[in-house]
Formats: structure tokens, sequence, C-alpha cells
């Protein structure tokens, strides 16, 4: 009642969301299927002393599995699923001489930014949702059927680096028929407070896998969507792939890679195909300048992307605030993640065999009619809705540049 108007947004909300993740705990009517995204696992340990970029990966699946979690896997996997998408309304916009450039939409603190300052860019944004939408709602549907359970049942539980994944959740075009995609949304933080509420000494823990069913493998092209430049690299690796006929090569995309607000490439697409101009940008600073740039004519872009948190979702509002200096716990992590992205078996998106199988079990083929249900939104202006809930979210990341 009262405390609405006076708390804090973030404390009670806080509060309000670990709770709600207990009940579910312990409800035995209920099925948990747990999600963590990729920026988590190598920031989670800094909030158990250990350095940053420690890889806990393992830790955080038998924490979660020692808390009761029914079903533990991967935002990963639906970041898989997204560049198939994304990629794939990239290549329709620009054989179908499309509204470019299309700017990403993964990472809501910029959508929402771009929904308030900028409503002209509305039609640029991808509509393909960002992989904690997808997750929620592949789970709900073609989880819940794999497995043979009602929906009703199933609650999904996000765990994420960012405060403005909580009202992405809550957006009412992600709530079919009284039922969110996403059922709660534990910031990293959050997730800590609770593993230590309940005695778990992270370190000490022995690393599980993910449960293999379904949605249980991901690339290393995934793996590099929790640092500023890994959608982008991510999605040129099956954009290549789809125009060219051949994986690209190097692999590693050092000029879309680093730190800088605003970063450019151009990909040479083989004989024939146009060169595909491309830029990264982090940070609202990084936000604003590639916008201006792009709305003053002096760029000609055709991907750009954007996320609002400097460094992306590494250096998220809701990650571990560290002691050490910020670039160089962000430099520990960016390095963590993109040494899981060497490491992987498989480093391109399309290569995924769940990916694979989703789409031949289920969607049929990317872009299709049942993705476009699924797996496509649409924007609005959210001026007056936004005003409140994300003021202080894009305080928390002005703070933080
Ligand atoms: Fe959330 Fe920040 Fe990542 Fe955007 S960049 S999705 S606001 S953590």
């Amino acid at each position: 009642g009262q405390c609405i108007l006076v708390c804090p947004v973030g404390a009670l909300a806080e509060k309000d969301d670990t709770e709600k993740v207990i009940d579910y705990l312990y409800d035995p009517e209920v099925v948990t299927v747990f999600q963590f995204a990729p920026a988590l696992r190598v920031a989670l340990g800094e909030e158990f002393h250990m350095p940053p970029g420690a890889n806990v990966e393992g830790q955080i699946i038998t924490g979660l599995k020692n808390l009761g979690a029914d079903v533990v896997l991967d935002t990963n996997f639906t970041a898989d699923l997204v560049i198939m998408e994304e990629g794939t309304e990239l290549l329709s916009r620009l054989r179908e001489n499309g509204c470019l450039p299309m700017f990403t939409s993964c990472c809501p603190g910029w959508v929402n930014y771009a929904e308030k300052n900028y409503p002209e860019l509305r039609p640029h944004i991808s509509t393909t949702r960002s992989p904690q939408q997808c997750f929620g709602v592949i789970a709900k549907t073609y989880l819940a059927e794999k497995m043979n359970v009602d929906q009703k049942r199933m609650r999904v539980i996000s765990i994420m680096p960012c405060t403005a994944k909580k009202e992405e959740a809550q957006r009412p075009e992600f709530i079919q028929d009284g039922i969110p995609d996403v059922d709660v949304v534990l910031t990293t933080r959050e997730f800590a407070r609770l593993l230590k509420r309940e005695g778990t000494k992270l370190p000490e823990l022995e690393p599980s896998a993910f449960d293999n069913i379904y949605m249980g493998e991901y690339t290393g092209a995934a793996a590099i969507f929790g640092t500023t430049g890994g959608v982008m690299e991510a999605a040129l690796r099956t954009v290549h792939k789809k125009i060219t006929g051949l994986e690209l090569g190097p692999i590693e995309m050092e000029a879309v890679r680093g730190l800088e607000h605003v970063r450019e490439a151009t990909i040479d697409m083989g004989e024939g195909n146009p060169t595909v101009r491309v830029a990264v940008a982090h940070s609202l600073k990084g936000a604003r300048q590639v916008v201006e740039a792009v709305q003053n004519g002096e760029a000609d872009y055709h991907f750009v992307e954007v996320m609002a948190c400097p460094g992306g979702c590494m250096g998220g509002g809701g990650q571990p605030r560290s002691k050490h200096a910020y670039q160089s716990s962000w430099q520990a992590r960016q390095a963590a993640l993109y040494n899981i992205d060497r490491e992987a078996p498989v480093r391109q998106s399309h290569n995924n065999p769940l990916i694979i199988k989703l789409y031949d079990d289920f969607l049929g083929k990317p872009y299709s009619h049942k993705s476009h249900d699924l797996l496509h939104t649409s924007y609005r202006d959210r001026k007056r809705i936004v005003q409140h809930t994300m003021k202080k979210i894009w305080e928390e990341i002005e703070e933080r540049e």
C-alpha cells in the first residue's frame, strides 16, 4: 500500500519477486522452468568472492537444482533462436527494400528508450522478441507439449543481469490469455541473495550440466550475447552463411569487439552480393550517437546493435557491483564470454542441433507464420507508459556511464 509510494522501486520489486520464486519452488502443483542469461555465469561468482570472469555456469545449475528447480535451461538456447529469426528478418529487409538500418531488439532498456525518445525509429527495430521472451513462449508451448505438462502449471523464472527485463516480462503483448510467457524475473544480485539465504556456498558446489531436453544446447554465438558486440557477431555468422552458403571466416570479428562507444564494420558477402555495413553501440551515450548519425544521414548502415548498459549485459544494472574498477571487471567478464565461444564445439546458431530440431518439429522455418505468431512483436508509442517504470532504470544506467 503506502510503501509503494515511498520505497525505491528496485528494493520493493526485489523482495516481492524472490518470495514469488520461493512460493513456486514449494508448490507441488507447479513445474518450475529456470533460464539464466549469458552474462550471469561470468559475474555471479563475484558475489561469492570469486574473481570477475570466473565461469560458474555449472554451479548455477547445481545451486538451482538444490533449491528444488524442476528444469534448468539456458537463455543461450533462445539467443541462438533469436539469431535465426533476426538474421532472416535482416535478409528479408535487404532483399525487399525494407526499412533499414534494422536495429536489434533484445535489450529492453534500448527498446524502451527508442520507443519513448525516437518514435520514428519504431519500424527500424527488429520485430524479433528478446531471448528472454522467446524462451518463455517456447517453454510454454513446445517444451510443455514435449514434456506433456499443462502450460498452466508451468512457471518460467528468469535470472537476468537486468532490471529492465522485469518490465519487459510484464508487457501485455507477452501475456496470452492471462498466462505470461515469463512469470518472474530475478536479477543476478537478487539471485545471489536467494542462494546465500538458503546457505549455498557457490564456489564449493560441484558443477552440473543443463537438463538435456529439447532446449538444452547452445552455441558459442549465443554465449557472446552477454557482451556489447556479441549479438552483431553472432548474427553476422549466420547472415554470411545464409547469403553466401559458406561459414564466415575468420569467425572472430575483431572490428565489432572492444569497448568503444560506437564501432563499425563492413562485411564482404562474396561476389555479386552487397557489402553489409554494421555498427555496434553501447551505453545511452553510444545509442544517442549512433541514432543521430543515422538520422543526420552521416551513416549508412544496414544493421545496428544497441545495448543500453555500458559494456552490454555483462555491465547490466542487476549485476554484482564489483569492487574491482568497472572497466577491469568488464574486461574479465568479456574475456570469459569470448572464451566460452572459443571453446564451444559449435559456434554458429544455425548449426545448433536442437534449434534445427525445434524448426523441424514445431516452427517450420525461420520467419514462418508460426514464428511470427510466437517470436515476433510490434512497437508502439509508449511515451506515457514507460515514463515511470523506466525513468529509474535510465538514471541508474546514466550513473554508471
Ligand atoms: Fe538489460 Fe542492460 Fe542487457 Fe539491456 S544491456 S538487456 S538493459 S542488462
